[in-house]
């Protein structure tokens, strides 16, 4: 049976971020939404502490890197809470912080968990210390990556990259990149494979970086490949053209998902809390044990909004139990994030009306995190992309048969 409470062992953890995303993240929140691009340095302490927490084990694992599947785990008659929930914990209690500095902290990128997912035990090593963002996105393909347009050529013991990459979170600051790339662009999503190319490589460039809505602090830029040559060992996963290779690709959603799913769950608590705080102040008064009709219309909609992201809250910490249990997940983390994105948009925007001017206004958060929160129903697949995922494991049709 799955419980469904903040496991006691991670009691401790979640305190000790929440500290830390307060005296970090909070209280540097408007500080970079204003100097957009400019360098978090307050980031780069804390960096250290986490790796020092990993390197110690006192993590747990949590992070980028905690969302690897360990196969001493295989054996399902024994469960656990694992990595994968301390991650996604740890990241709930970051974004109640900060979601834009959550995104920018150095070796916790996308790419991280891409590593963590795919690379086999060399890799793992050789890469341990690297920060790397992860570019799929093109100027012409989002949502169907399987039509990525970023060639790889084999060239001896090389391959040699070309193509430009749009929307690169961390592109700008990470110092490698987890790029896709096709082998023959006429064989469709088996021929895709990730490389992990250095910044330092000649021929991976940052030509610009993005001015944003919302998540200001995170840096989102456009990287060109022009004849970038990267050594055949940088492949991660298995060289060969098969569809094995794009599913375990995409088997890095099914970890990292959930974990997106936290961030807006993390923000739309942000917003819950100082609501009802703003609205207690103003007199309103939440009665639990009245029914919603018989009170206020603030108070009501607030014990709606509760009770929605408490739902996108179990949804996430199932999908990630699952993980830690190494039992697919791929629809429970798209379900997840679907009613996390969904919500963390819908609660984090009443709030600002809930709040009148007060919301409105920059004197307090909730406006910022009101646009903070709409990328989480964007990136790592769309809204309708994770309903499209959800209806074909229910209907147990593939890609090509409901698109
Ligand atoms: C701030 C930011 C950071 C990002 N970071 C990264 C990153 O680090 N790495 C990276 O690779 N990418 C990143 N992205 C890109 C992001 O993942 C894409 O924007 C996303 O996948 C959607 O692709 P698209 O924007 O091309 O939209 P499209 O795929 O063109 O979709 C447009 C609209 O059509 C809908 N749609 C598309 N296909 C279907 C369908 N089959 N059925 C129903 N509706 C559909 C979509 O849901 C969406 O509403 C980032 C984007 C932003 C804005």
């Amino acid at each position: 049976m799955i419980n469904l409470e903040t496991p006691r062992k991670f009691r401790g953890l979640v305190q000790q971020v929440h500290d830390v995303a307060e005296a970090f993240l909070r209280a540097n929140s408007r500080k970079y939404d204003r100097a957009e691009h400019s360098y978090p340095h307050e980031l780069d302490l804390l960096a250290s502490l986490v790796d020092g927490m990993n390197d110690s084990g006192q993590s747990q694992g949590a992070g980028a890197s905690g969302v690897r599947r360990d196969p001493a785990e295989e054996d399902s008659s024994v469960v656990h809470n694992g990595s994968n929930m301390s991650s996604v914990l740890s990241i709930i209690e970051m974004c109640w912080g900060d979601v834009g500095l959550l995104l920018s902290m150095p070796r916790q990128g996308l790419g991280n968990s891409a590593i963590a997912s795919v690379a086999d035990e060399e890799q793992l090593k050789r890469y341990e210390r690297v920060w790397a963002a992860m570019a799929i996105t093109e100027a012409a393909v989002g949502s169907d990556s399987a039509s990525i347009t970023t060639t790889a050529v084999k060239d001896g013991d090389h391959y040699v990259l070309n193509g430009e990459k749009i929307f690169v979170t961390s592109g700008d600051r990470a110092d490698s990149v987890v790029v896709w790339a096709t082998l023959d662009g006429s064989l469709g999503r088996a021929a895709i494979k990730s490389f992990l190319v250095s910044k330092d490589t000649p021929g991976i460039r940052v030509e610009r970086l993005e001015h944003k809505l919302g998540i200001r602090a995170s840096d989102t830029a456009v990287i060109v490949l022009d004849n970038c040559r990267v050594h055949e060992s940088n492949l991660l996963g298995s060289p060969e053209i098969d569809t094995k290779g794009f599913a375990g690709a995409m088997a890095t959603f099914d970890n990292t998902r959930p974990l997106v799913a936290g961030m807006a769950v993390g923000c739309a608590r942000a917003a819950l809390e100082l609501t009802r705080e703003l609205l207690e102040d103003a007199g309103v008064v939440m009665d639990y044990d009245r029914p919603l009709v018989a009170q206020s219309h603030a108070a009501a909609s607030f014990i709606q909004m509760e009770a929605d992201w408490e739902a996108a809250l179990l949804l996430t910490l199932q999908a990630s139990w699952l993980a830690d249990n190494r039992r697919p997940n791929s629809m429970e983390a798209s379900m997840a994030k679907a009613k996390a994105g969904r919500v963390g948009n819908a609660v984090t925007l009443r709030c600002v009306e809930l709040a009148g001017t007060l919301g409105y206004g920059e004197t307090e958060l909730l406006e910022k995190w009101s646009r903070d929160s709409k990328i989480l129903d964007i990136f790592e697949g769309t809204q309708q992309i994770q309903q499209l995922i959800v209806a074909r494991r229910l209907l147990d049709l593939s890609s090509s048969q409901l698109r």
